[in-house]
Protein backbone atom coordinates (compact mmCIF):
# COMPACT_ATOMS: atom_id res chain seq x y z
CA UNK A 1 0.00 0.00 0.00
CA UNK A 2 1.12 3.53 -1.02
CA UNK A 3 1.63 6.01 1.72
CA UNK A 4 2.76 9.27 0.62
CA UNK A 5 6.11 10.91 1.18
CA UNK A 6 5.80 13.63 3.69
CA UNK A 7 4.03 16.49 1.88
CA UNK A 8 3.36 14.67 -1.38
CA UNK A 9 -0.19 15.80 -2.75
CA UNK A 10 -0.45 11.96 -4.00
CA UNK A 11 -3.77 13.04 -6.09
CA UNK A 12 -1.80 13.72 -9.05
CA UNK A 13 -4.72 11.92 -11.49
CA UNK A 14 -7.34 14.31 -9.95
CA UNK A 15 -7.93 18.15 -10.85
CA UNK A 16 -5.87 20.15 -8.84
CA UNK A 17 -7.38 20.68 -5.40
CA UNK A 18 -9.65 23.75 -4.96
CA UNK A 19 -9.65 24.69 -8.65
CA UNK A 20 -12.80 23.07 -8.90
CA UNK A 21 -16.00 24.44 -7.71
CA UNK A 22 -18.69 22.85 -5.56
CA UNK A 23 -21.57 23.39 -8.29
CA UNK A 24 -19.75 20.17 -9.57
CA UNK A 25 -21.97 18.61 -7.27
CA UNK A 26 -25.87 19.04 -6.89
CA UNK A 27 -26.09 18.57 -2.49
CA UNK A 28 -28.96 15.80 -2.07
CA UNK A 29 -29.15 15.82 1.92
CA UNK A 30 -27.56 16.77 4.64
CA UNK A 31 -26.20 13.54 6.65
CA UNK A 32 -24.16 15.36 9.63
CA UNK A 33 -23.31 18.00 11.20
CA UNK A 34 -19.91 18.18 12.70
CA UNK A 35 -18.33 20.97 14.29
CA UNK A 36 -16.84 22.65 10.58
CA UNK A 37 -20.31 23.15 9.97
CA UNK A 38 -22.72 21.09 7.65
CA UNK A 39 -22.04 17.04 6.25
CA UNK A 40 -24.15 16.47 2.85
CA UNK A 41 -24.44 13.70 0.54
CA UNK A 42 -24.19 15.10 -2.78
CA UNK A 43 -24.01 13.63 -6.44
CA UNK A 44 -20.81 14.71 -8.75
CA UNK A 45 -22.91 15.84 -11.90
CA UNK A 46 -20.88 14.35 -14.36
CA UNK A 47 -20.27 11.38 -12.88
CA UNK A 48 -22.96 10.64 -11.16
CA UNK A 49 -20.70 9.74 -8.29
CA UNK A 50 -21.96 9.71 -4.77
CA UNK A 51 -19.77 11.52 -2.06
CA UNK A 52 -20.04 13.43 1.33
CA UNK A 53 -19.37 17.13 1.07
CA UNK A 54 -17.57 18.47 4.35
CA UNK A 55 -18.46 22.23 4.61
CA UNK A 56 -15.74 24.13 6.68
CA UNK A 57 -17.24 26.32 8.34
CA UNK A 58 -15.32 29.74 7.76
CA UNK A 59 -18.20 32.37 10.06
CA UNK A 60 -16.27 32.10 13.69
CA UNK A 61 -12.69 32.72 11.69
CA UNK A 62 -11.36 35.80 12.02
CA UNK A 63 -8.20 34.93 11.03
CA UNK A 64 -8.12 33.26 7.71
CA UNK A 65 -9.06 29.28 6.92
CA UNK A 66 -9.37 27.60 9.89
CA UNK A 67 -6.19 25.78 11.72
CA UNK A 68 -7.83 22.64 12.72
CA UNK A 69 -9.00 22.61 8.54
CA UNK A 70 -5.55 22.77 7.51
CA UNK A 71 -4.60 20.25 10.04
CA UNK A 72 -7.29 17.55 8.72
CA UNK A 73 -6.49 17.84 5.56
CA UNK A 74 -2.79 17.80 5.88
CA UNK A 75 -3.27 14.97 7.84
CA UNK A 76 -5.69 13.21 5.63
CA UNK A 77 -3.43 13.54 2.41
CA UNK A 78 -0.69 11.69 3.99
CA UNK A 79 -3.10 8.77 5.33
CA UNK A 80 -3.84 6.31 2.73
CA UNK A 81 -5.77 3.15 3.68
CA UNK A 82 -9.02 1.25 3.97
CA UNK A 83 -9.85 1.57 7.19
CA UNK A 84 -9.65 5.49 6.93
CA UNK A 85 -11.48 7.88 5.21
CA UNK A 86 -10.62 8.99 1.82
CA UNK A 87 -10.76 12.66 1.42
CA UNK A 88 -10.95 13.29 -2.56
CA UNK A 89 -10.59 16.89 -2.80
CA UNK A 90 -11.15 20.08 -2.10
CA UNK A 91 -13.60 22.74 -3.40
CA UNK A 92 -14.83 26.08 -3.23
CA UNK A 93 -17.79 28.55 -4.18
CA UNK A 94 -17.58 31.51 -4.85
CA UNK A 95 -20.44 33.22 -3.70
CA UNK A 96 -23.51 32.60 -1.12
CA UNK A 97 -25.02 29.34 -2.05
CA UNK A 98 -29.31 29.00 -1.79
CA UNK A 99 -29.25 27.44 1.68
CA UNK A 100 -26.89 30.08 3.42
CA UNK A 101 -27.79 33.24 5.10
CA UNK A 102 -26.34 36.13 4.50
CA UNK A 103 -23.22 37.48 7.32
CA UNK A 104 -24.24 38.80 10.12
CA UNK A 105 -22.03 41.59 10.33
CA UNK A 106 -22.46 42.54 7.01
CA UNK A 107 -19.04 41.13 6.00
CA UNK A 108 -17.87 40.78 2.60
CA UNK A 109 -19.26 36.41 2.19
CA UNK A 110 -16.01 35.16 2.17
CA UNK A 111 -16.17 31.73 0.04
CA UNK A 112 -17.21 28.38 0.76
CA UNK A 113 -14.35 25.62 0.97
CA UNK A 114 -15.73 22.09 1.16
CA UNK A 115 -14.07 18.98 1.58
CA UNK A 116 -15.43 15.96 -0.81
CA UNK A 117 -15.45 12.74 0.30
CA UNK A 118 -16.06 9.35 -0.43
CA UNK A 119 -19.59 8.61 0.99
CA UNK A 120 -19.94 5.95 4.06
CA UNK A 121 -23.97 4.82 4.26
CA UNK A 122 -23.47 5.04 8.15
CA UNK A 123 -21.76 5.99 11.19
CA UNK A 124 -21.30 3.62 13.98
CA UNK A 125 -23.52 5.13 16.16
CA UNK A 126 -26.52 5.51 13.80
CA UNK A 127 -26.11 2.10 12.84
CA UNK A 128 -26.46 0.91 16.05
CA UNK A 129 -29.01 3.40 17.10
CA UNK A 130 -31.32 1.13 14.52
CA UNK A 131 -34.69 0.28 16.02
CA UNK A 132 -33.80 -3.46 16.51
CA UNK A 133 -30.58 -3.72 15.10
CA UNK A 134 -28.52 -6.21 16.75
CA UNK A 135 -24.91 -6.61 15.87
CA UNK A 136 -23.53 -10.91 15.78
CA UNK A 137 -20.60 -11.52 17.24
CA UNK A 138 -18.60 -12.26 14.59
CA UNK A 139 -19.93 -8.83 12.96
CA UNK A 140 -18.68 -7.06 16.31
CA UNK A 141 -15.16 -8.65 15.70
CA UNK A 142 -15.15 -7.47 12.23
CA UNK A 143 -15.79 -4.17 12.79
CA UNK A 144 -13.64 -4.32 15.67
CA UNK A 145 -10.84 -5.76 13.63
CA UNK A 146 -11.17 -2.92 11.04
CA UNK A 147 -11.17 -0.04 13.70
CA UNK A 148 -8.10 -1.25 14.77
CA UNK A 149 -6.44 -2.09 11.43
CA UNK A 150 -7.27 1.50 10.49
CA UNK A 151 -5.73 3.13 13.82
CA UNK A 152 -2.23 1.04 13.97
CA UNK A 153 -2.01 2.50 10.17
CA UNK A 154 -2.41 6.03 11.95
CA UNK A 155 -0.66 4.99 14.76
CA UNK A 156 2.42 3.62 13.09
CA UNK A 157 2.37 6.77 10.53
CA UNK A 158 2.70 8.78 13.86
CA UNK A 159 -0.90 9.93 13.66
CA UNK A 160 -2.57 10.39 17.14
CA UNK A 161 -6.96 10.35 16.20
CA UNK A 162 -7.88 11.88 19.16
CA UNK A 163 -11.90 11.57 18.80
CA UNK A 164 -12.63 8.07 18.41
CA UNK A 165 -16.22 7.37 19.11
CA UNK A 166 -18.95 6.22 16.98
CA UNK A 167 -20.09 8.50 15.11
CA UNK A 168 -16.45 8.83 13.60
CA UNK A 169 -16.29 5.51 12.43
CA UNK A 170 -18.07 5.47 9.42
CA UNK A 171 -19.41 2.12 7.77
CA UNK A 172 -20.25 1.58 4.00
CA UNK A 173 -22.93 -0.95 2.61
CA UNK A 174 -19.86 -3.48 1.73
CA UNK A 175 -19.16 -3.90 5.28
CA UNK A 176 -16.02 -1.79 5.56
CA UNK A 177 -15.60 0.80 8.58
CA UNK A 178 -12.91 3.30 7.72
CA UNK A 179 -12.15 6.39 10.57
CA UNK A 180 -13.29 9.74 9.67
CA UNK A 181 -13.12 13.26 11.11
CA UNK A 182 -9.51 14.19 11.89
CA UNK A 183 -9.93 17.30 12.75
CA UNK A 184 -8.71 16.85 16.32
CA UNK A 185 -5.88 14.51 15.16
CA UNK A 186 -1.93 15.34 15.15
CA UNK A 187 1.01 14.20 14.21
CA UNK A 188 3.06 12.77 17.43
CA UNK A 189 6.94 12.04 17.92
CA UNK A 190 7.27 8.30 19.76
CA UNK A 191 9.18 10.56 22.26
CA UNK A 192 6.39 11.55 24.17
CA UNK A 193 7.90 14.94 25.21
CA UNK A 194 6.07 17.17 23.61
CA UNK A 195 3.38 18.94 24.70
CA UNK A 196 -0.02 18.59 23.84
CA UNK A 197 -3.75 19.69 25.09
CA UNK A 198 -5.64 17.62 27.30
CA UNK A 199 -8.99 19.14 25.83
CA UNK A 200 -9.68 16.57 23.64
CA UNK A 201 -11.46 13.08 22.87
CA UNK A 202 -15.19 13.18 23.97
CA UNK A 203 -15.83 13.22 27.14
CA UNK A 204 -17.33 9.13 27.54
CA UNK A 205 -14.57 7.95 25.48
CA UNK A 206 -11.79 10.22 27.01
CA UNK A 207 -9.21 8.21 29.34
CA UNK A 208 -8.63 8.41 32.71
CA UNK A 209 -4.69 10.56 31.94
CA UNK A 210 -6.25 13.17 30.10
CA UNK A 211 -8.73 13.73 32.82
CA UNK A 212 -6.45 13.80 35.32
CA UNK A 213 -5.01 16.71 33.12
CA UNK A 214 -1.56 15.22 31.48
CA UNK A 215 0.49 16.96 28.78
CA UNK A 216 2.01 14.36 27.48
CA UNK A 217 0.38 11.24 25.98
CA UNK A 218 0.70 8.99 23.12
CA UNK A 219 -1.54 6.56 21.23
CA UNK A 220 -2.53 4.86 24.43
CA UNK A 221 -5.03 7.95 24.40
CA UNK A 222 -7.09 6.14 21.41
CA UNK A 223 -6.82 2.84 22.30
CA UNK A 224 -8.98 4.11 25.52
CA UNK A 225 -11.37 5.16 23.36
CA UNK A 226 -11.49 1.56 21.51
CA UNK A 227 -11.82 -0.16 24.26
CA UNK A 228 -14.93 1.92 25.31
CA UNK A 229 -16.46 1.69 21.97
CA UNK A 230 -15.73 -1.89 22.14
CA UNK A 231 -17.18 -2.55 25.54
CA UNK A 232 -20.15 -0.80 24.38
CA UNK A 233 -20.78 -2.69 21.17
CA UNK A 234 -20.79 -6.21 23.47
CA UNK A 235 -22.80 -4.09 26.35
CA UNK A 236 -25.53 -2.49 24.23
CA UNK A 237 -24.78 0.90 25.96
CA UNK A 238 -22.14 2.76 26.44
CA UNK A 239 -20.01 2.39 29.50
CA UNK A 240 -19.05 5.61 31.39
CA UNK A 241 -21.64 7.98 30.12
CA UNK A 242 -20.51 10.64 32.73
CA UNK A 243 -21.75 14.20 32.91
CA UNK A 244 -19.15 16.10 33.82
CA UNK A 245 -15.42 15.25 34.28
CA UNK A 246 -15.64 14.17 37.82
CA UNK A 247 -18.80 11.90 37.32
CA UNK A 248 -16.45 10.63 34.12
CA UNK A 249 -13.24 9.64 36.30
CA UNK A 250 -15.15 8.02 39.13
CA UNK A 251 -17.16 6.24 36.69
CA UNK A 252 -13.66 4.60 35.22
CA UNK A 253 -12.63 3.99 39.20
CA UNK A 254 -15.83 2.33 40.19
CA UNK A 255 -15.44 -0.17 37.27
CA UNK A 256 -11.32 0.01 36.79
CA UNK A 257 -10.14 0.46 40.42
CA UNK A 258 -8.86 3.58 41.94
CA UNK A 259 -5.86 5.14 40.33
CA UNK A 260 -3.05 4.75 42.97
CA UNK A 261 0.89 4.69 42.56
CA UNK A 262 0.82 0.72 43.25
CA UNK A 263 -0.66 0.21 39.93
CA UNK A 264 -0.34 3.46 37.71
CA UNK A 265 3.13 4.92 39.14
CA UNK A 266 3.47 8.40 38.80
CA UNK A 267 -0.11 9.39 38.80
CA UNK A 268 0.16 11.30 42.45
CA UNK A 269 1.93 14.19 39.98
CA UNK A 270 -0.95 14.38 37.38
CA UNK A 271 -2.31 18.14 37.14
CA UNK A 272 -5.41 17.29 38.46
CA UNK A 273 -5.04 14.02 40.61
CA UNK A 274 -5.62 15.78 43.83
CA UNK A 275 -8.82 17.38 42.47
CA UNK A 276 -10.33 14.05 41.64
CA UNK A 277 -8.95 11.54 44.66
CA UNK A 278 -11.32 9.22 45.25
CA UNK A 279 -12.77 9.31 48.78
CA UNK A 280 -12.47 5.31 49.24
CA UNK A 281 -10.66 3.18 47.13
CA UNK A 282 -12.18 0.87 45.09
CA UNK A 283 -10.71 -2.62 43.58
CA UNK A 284 -10.52 -3.15 39.60
CA UNK A 285 -13.52 -5.18 39.10
CA UNK A 286 -13.98 -5.10 35.57
CA UNK A 287 -14.00 -8.46 34.80
CA UNK A 288 -17.08 -9.05 37.18
CA UNK A 289 -18.79 -6.64 35.92
CA UNK A 290 -18.86 -7.60 32.34
CA UNK A 291 -18.74 -11.38 33.57
CA UNK A 292 -21.16 -12.16 30.63
CA UNK A 293 -18.53 -10.99 28.22
CA UNK A 294 -17.06 -13.78 26.04
CA UNK A 295 -14.06 -14.75 27.88
CA UNK A 296 -11.57 -13.50 25.57
CA UNK A 297 -13.18 -10.69 24.41
CA UNK A 298 -13.24 -9.90 28.42
CA UNK A 299 -9.49 -11.05 28.36
CA UNK A 300 -8.88 -7.91 25.39
CA UNK A 301 -11.07 -5.45 27.16
CA UNK A 302 -9.08 -5.44 30.49
CA UNK A 303 -6.25 -4.72 28.30
CA UNK A 304 -7.32 -2.02 26.55
CA UNK A 305 -9.16 -0.40 29.61
CA UNK A 306 -5.89 0.13 32.04
CA UNK A 307 -5.52 2.86 33.75
CA UNK A 308 -1.94 3.04 33.57
CA UNK A 309 -1.64 3.93 29.61
CA UNK A 310 1.69 3.06 29.47
CA UNK A 311 0.32 -0.81 30.15
CA UNK A 312 -2.61 -0.32 27.95
CA UNK A 313 -2.34 -2.48 24.97
CA UNK A 314 -1.30 -1.10 21.31
CA UNK A 315 -3.68 -1.48 18.08
CA UNK A 316 -0.99 -4.26 16.80
CA UNK A 317 -0.77 -6.53 20.09
CA UNK A 318 -4.62 -6.06 19.88
CA UNK A 319 -5.02 -7.57 16.59
CA UNK A 320 -2.84 -10.62 17.44
CA UNK A 321 -5.34 -11.12 20.65
CA UNK A 322 -6.81 -14.35 20.85
CA UNK A 323 -10.50 -12.86 20.63
CA UNK A 324 -9.83 -12.56 16.74
CA UNK A 325 -8.35 -16.07 16.80
CA UNK A 326 -11.04 -17.96 18.42
CA UNK A 327 -14.81 -19.19 16.92
CA UNK A 328 -16.61 -17.44 15.52
CA UNK A 329 -14.22 -15.67 13.71
CA UNK A 330 -14.24 -12.48 12.50
CA UNK A 331 -16.52 -12.61 9.26
CA UNK A 332 -15.98 -10.86 5.96
CA UNK A 333 -16.79 -7.41 5.78
CA UNK A 334 -18.77 -8.50 2.40
CA UNK A 335 -21.24 -11.01 3.92
CA UNK A 336 -22.69 -8.00 6.33
CA UNK A 337 -25.90 -7.39 5.57
CA UNK A 338 -27.14 -3.96 3.92
CA UNK A 339 -29.01 -1.64 5.78
CA UNK A 340 -30.63 1.63 5.10
CA UNK A 341 -28.60 4.52 5.56
CA UNK A 342 -27.92 5.75 8.99
CA UNK A 343 -26.19 8.50 10.72
CA UNK A 344 -26.63 9.63 13.77
CA UNK A 345 -27.65 12.79 12.68
CA UNK A 346 -30.47 11.08 10.68
CA UNK A 347 -31.13 8.80 13.42
CA UNK A 348 -31.26 11.68 16.14
CA UNK A 349 -33.37 13.72 13.84
CA UNK A 350 -35.83 10.96 13.34
CA UNK A 351 -36.11 10.43 16.99
CA UNK A 352 -36.86 14.16 17.77
CA UNK A 353 -39.10 14.04 15.03
CA UNK A 354 -41.22 10.66 16.46
CA UNK A 355 -41.33 12.74 19.86
CA UNK A 356 -42.64 15.36 18.45
CA UNK A 357 -45.00 13.60 16.77
CA UNK A 358 -45.88 11.61 20.02
CA UNK A 359 -45.89 14.97 22.04
CA UNK A 360 -48.65 16.34 19.37
CA UNK A 361 -50.61 13.70 19.30
CA UNK A 362 -50.78 13.63 23.43
CA UNK A 363 -51.66 17.51 22.79
CA UNK A 364 -54.64 16.81 20.94
CA UNK A 365 -55.75 14.03 22.63
CA UNK A 366 -55.79 15.80 25.74
CA UNK A 367 -57.33 19.04 24.50
CA UNK A 368 -60.30 16.67 22.66
CA UNK A 369 -60.81 15.09 26.48
CA UNK A 370 -61.05 18.94 27.73
CA UNK A 371 -63.44 20.12 24.63
CA UNK A 372 -65.99 16.98 25.69
CA UNK A 373 -65.01 17.72 29.82
CA UNK A 374 -65.84 21.67 29.05
CA UNK A 375 -69.38 20.52 27.51
CA UNK A 376 -70.69 18.43 30.68
CA UNK A 377 -72.82 20.78 32.75
CA UNK A 378 -70.61 22.50 35.33
CA UNK A 379 -72.31 20.17 38.40
CA UNK A 380 -71.34 17.42 36.74
CA UNK A 381 -68.06 18.33 36.04
CA UNK A 382 -67.25 18.73 39.98
CA UNK A 383 -69.67 15.86 40.94
CA UNK A 384 -69.26 13.31 38.38
CA UNK A 385 -72.69 11.06 39.50
CA UNK A 386 -72.36 6.99 39.80
CA UNK A 387 -73.69 6.17 36.20
CA UNK A 388 -70.97 9.00 34.99
CA UNK A 389 -68.02 8.35 32.53
CA UNK A 390 -65.00 7.57 34.19
CA UNK A 391 -63.12 11.62 33.52
CA UNK A 392 -59.54 10.53 31.69
CA UNK A 393 -56.59 11.14 34.31
CA UNK A 394 -54.96 14.63 33.03
CA UNK A 395 -51.46 14.00 31.48
CA UNK A 396 -49.49 11.11 33.28
CA UNK A 397 -51.04 7.77 33.98
CA UNK A 398 -52.55 7.02 30.53
CA UNK A 399 -51.50 10.49 28.38
CA UNK A 400 -48.05 10.66 29.97
CA UNK A 401 -45.31 11.22 27.99
CA UNK A 402 -43.24 8.25 28.97
CA UNK A 403 -39.81 9.32 29.30
CA UNK A 404 -37.12 8.19 26.57
CA UNK A 405 -33.92 7.25 27.41
CA UNK A 406 -30.70 8.39 26.10
CA UNK A 407 -29.75 7.27 22.58
CA UNK A 408 -27.71 4.84 24.32
CA UNK A 409 -30.01 3.36 26.23
CA UNK A 410 -29.95 -0.35 27.51
CA UNK A 411 -30.82 -2.89 24.60
CA UNK A 412 -29.63 -0.78 21.52
CA UNK A 413 -27.25 -3.20 21.04
CA UNK A 414 -29.67 -6.15 22.39
CA UNK A 415 -26.93 -8.58 24.16
CA UNK A 416 -24.71 -9.08 20.71
CA UNK A 417 -22.31 -10.76 23.51
CA UNK A 418 -24.82 -13.22 23.60
CA UNK A 419 -26.11 -14.06 20.18
CA UNK A 420 -24.56 -17.50 18.95
CA UNK A 421 -22.16 -16.13 16.09
CA UNK A 422 -22.44 -16.55 12.44
CA UNK A 423 -19.81 -18.97 11.97
CA UNK A 424 -21.05 -19.66 8.04
CA UNK A 425 -20.51 -16.02 7.42
CA UNK A 426 -16.81 -15.97 9.17
CA UNK A 427 -13.78 -15.92 7.57
CA UNK A 428 -10.61 -18.25 8.46
CA UNK A 429 -7.87 -15.75 8.21
CA UNK A 430 -4.44 -18.21 8.63
CA UNK A 431 -2.35 -15.36 8.41
CA UNK A 432 -2.55 -15.37 11.83
CA UNK A 433 0.29 -12.68 13.20
CA UNK A 434 -0.05 -10.59 10.26
CA UNK A 435 -2.66 -9.27 11.16
CA UNK A 436 -1.77 -5.97 12.17
CA UNK A 437 0.31 -5.95 8.84
CA UNK A 438 -2.58 -6.97 6.65
CA UNK A 439 -3.39 -4.51 4.39
CA UNK A 440 0.35 -2.89 4.72
CA UNK A 441 2.23 -5.20 2.32
CA UNK A 442 4.81 -6.55 3.67
CA UNK A 443 7.10 -3.99 3.70
CA UNK A 444 7.83 -2.64 6.96
CA UNK A 445 6.02 0.72 7.53
CA UNK A 446 7.78 3.49 5.89
CA UNK A 447 8.87 6.01 8.77
CA UNK A 448 6.46 8.30 7.52
CA UNK A 449 8.39 11.80 8.14
CA UNK A 450 7.12 14.19 11.50
CA UNK A 451 4.17 16.54 10.12
CA UNK A 452 5.09 19.90 10.44
CA UNK A 453 4.64 21.29 14.46
CA UNK A 454 1.46 22.50 14.21
CA UNK A 455 1.90 25.85 16.66
CA UNK A 456 3.23 23.79 19.29
CA UNK A 457 3.20 27.08 21.82
CA UNK A 458 -0.57 27.05 21.52
CA UNK A 459 -2.38 29.92 22.74
CA UNK A 460 -2.06 31.99 26.33
CA UNK A 461 -5.10 30.53 27.98
CA UNK A 462 -5.35 27.61 25.80
CA UNK A 463 -5.37 25.82 29.02
CA UNK A 464 -8.06 24.47 31.57
CA UNK A 465 -10.35 26.78 32.47
CA UNK A 466 -11.05 28.25 35.84
CA UNK A 467 -13.00 27.76 38.81
CA UNK A 468 -12.91 26.35 42.21
CA UNK A 469 -12.29 22.59 42.36
CA UNK A 470 -9.19 22.84 39.63
CA UNK A 471 -5.93 24.03 39.90
CA UNK A 472 -6.73 26.56 37.06
CA UNK A 473 -9.71 27.42 38.78
CA UNK A 474 -12.46 25.16 37.23
CA UNK A 475 -13.87 22.47 35.31
CA UNK A 476 -10.96 21.74 32.62
CA UNK A 477 -13.41 22.25 29.95
CA UNK A 478 -16.85 24.12 31.00
CA UNK A 479 -19.07 22.83 30.25
CA UNK A 480 -18.23 20.10 28.00
CA UNK A 481 -21.23 18.02 28.96
CA UNK A 482 -21.42 16.89 25.49
CA UNK A 483 -20.55 12.99 26.61
CA UNK A 484 -21.02 10.89 23.51
CA UNK A 485 -22.21 13.55 20.93
CA UNK A 486 -19.97 16.16 20.99
CA UNK A 487 -16.44 16.52 21.63
CA UNK A 488 -15.24 18.65 24.28
CA UNK A 489 -14.94 21.64 22.99
CA UNK A 490 -17.32 24.28 23.68
CA UNK A 491 -18.27 26.28 20.96
CA UNK A 492 -15.95 26.28 17.86
CA UNK A 493 -13.15 24.13 18.04
CA UNK A 494 -11.24 25.74 15.06
CA UNK A 495 -11.11 28.83 17.68
CA UNK A 496 -9.07 26.21 19.41
CA UNK A 497 -5.54 25.84 19.01
CA UNK A 498 -4.97 22.11 19.21
CA UNK A 499 -1.69 21.00 19.89
P1 LIG B 1 -17.65 14.96 11.04
O1 LIG B 1 -17.77 16.42 10.99
O2 LIG B 1 -16.57 14.42 10.16
O3 LIG B 1 -17.58 14.44 12.45
O4 LIG B 1 -19.01 14.37 10.44
C1 LIG B 1 -20.24 14.46 11.11
C2 LIG B 1 -21.12 13.33 10.65
O5 LIG B 1 -21.32 13.41 9.24
C3 LIG B 1 -20.56 11.93 10.89
O6 LIG B 1 -20.87 11.47 12.18
C4 LIG B 1 -21.24 11.13 9.81
O7 LIG B 1 -22.51 10.69 10.22
C5 LIG B 1 -21.39 12.13 8.67
N1 LIG B 1 -20.26 11.96 7.73
C6 LIG B 1 -19.04 12.53 7.80
N2 LIG B 1 -18.27 12.14 6.79
C7 LIG B 1 -19.00 11.30 6.04
C8 LIG B 1 -18.78 10.53 4.85
N3 LIG B 1 -17.60 10.57 4.23
N4 LIG B 1 -19.77 9.75 4.39
C9 LIG B 1 -20.96 9.72 5.02
N5 LIG B 1 -21.25 10.40 6.13
C10 LIG B 1 -20.29 11.18 6.64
Amino acid sequence: MAIAAPEQLNVSELPAWGSRSVDCFEKLEQIGEGTYGQVYMAKEIDTGEIVALKKIRMDNEREGFPITAIREIKILKKLHHENVIKLKEIVTSTGPEKDEQPAPDGNKYRGGIYMVFEYMDHDLTGLADRPGMRFSVPQIKCYMRQLLTGLHYCHVNQVLHRDIKGSNLLIDNEGNLKLADFGLARSFSSDHNANLTNRVITLWYRPPELLLGTTKYGPAVDMWSVGCIFAELLNGKPIFPGKDEAEQIHKIYDICGSATEEIWPGVSKLPWYNNFKPTRMVKRRLREHFRHFDRHALDLLDRMLILDPSHRIAAKDALDAEYFWTDPLPCDPKSLPKYEASHEFQTKKKRQQQRQLDENAKRQKLQHQQQQHSRVPPAQQMRPGPNAPAQPQAAGHHYGNKPRGPSGGPGRYPAAAAAAGNPSGSYNNPNRGQGAAAGYGSAPYPPQGRAPPYGSSGLPGAGPRGGPNYPHGGPPYGSSGGGRGSNVVPGNRNQQYWQ
